[in-house]
């Protein structure tokens, strides 16, 4: 799936962005290097953020979530080793441009978000895009997506004291998963590969990310509710 790229007045400040935070910090892979120079971030935040979306940091898209650094979808996504061939799973969609990234550099991307008004911006923006290989769907991906299992990779967005076994179970066999995994405050990436049926787990680094809220992640706190 290739999005069109289009000559806008991020195009520099995009490859800036590339130049001065993914290669020194060692993303490698061309294809990712590529589709992060594709992609137009700044449409997937309000108008009065476009400026700051190349920014080396995440930034607020409603609901108090936020559309995570470019550095860690590159580094997510390029961890995950994909050749464009993959079937991957994606939960928390959050603005959509991760999973327009990830679109760019796999067959298929079914992405699970919890939030229905956040689901359905994604969805509307990713279809201007001509992103014809995602599909949106609302609920929560702490089941992770069993119809469609077994996956090739599986990224989450949303940090969890633990990894739903649900993860787990649904990838292929050497298949990969990215979760930031620990307390609510900081966490682990972790990056898991299925070996003969079994987690093989290695650390790539801290991060921060908001919660994975659900049956198998954090449990909704009461003001979340709206109660
Ligand atoms: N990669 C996204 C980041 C989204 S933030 C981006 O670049 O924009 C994480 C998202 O996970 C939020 O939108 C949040 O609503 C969603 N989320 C949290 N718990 C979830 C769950 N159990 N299932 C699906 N989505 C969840």
């Amino acid at each position: 799936m290739t999005i069109r790229a289009e000559r806008d007045i991020y195009e520099r400040t995009r490859q800036l962005m590339i130049d001065t935070q993914l290669i020194p910090r060692g993303i490698t892979q061309s294809e990712v290097l590529h589709a992060m120079a594709t992609v137009p971030r700044h449409l997937f935040v309000e108008e009065g953020l476009y400026a700051q979306a190349y920014n080396d940091y995440p930034l607020p898209i409603g609901e108090k979530q936020t559309i995570s650094q470019p550095y860690m979808v590159a580094l997510m996504t390029e961890s995950l080793a994909l050749t464009g061939t993959e079937k991957v799973l994606e939960i928390g969609t959050g603005s959509g441009y991760q999973s327009a990234v990830l679109s760019m550099v796999a067959d298929k991307v079914y992405s699970m978000e919890r939030i229905p008004t956040i689901a359905a911006r994604a969805r509307k923006l990713l279809a201007a895009l001509h992103c014809s290989n995602v599909i949106v769907r609302v609920g929560d991906g702490t089941f992770g997506w069993p119809e469609d299992a077994p996956f090739d990779a599986i990224i989450a967005a949303a940090s969890s004291p633990q990894v739903p076994e649900a993860y787990i179970a649904q990838l292929k066999e050497g298949g990969r998963l990215v979760m930031p995994v620990g307390a609510e405050d900081s966490q682990k990436l972790l990056k898991i590969t299925k070996r003969q049926g079994k987690a093989v787990v290695e650390t790539l680094g801290e991060c921060r990310f908001v919660k994975l809220i659900g049956r198998y992640g954090w449990q909704m706190e009461k003001r979340e509710t709206g109660c």
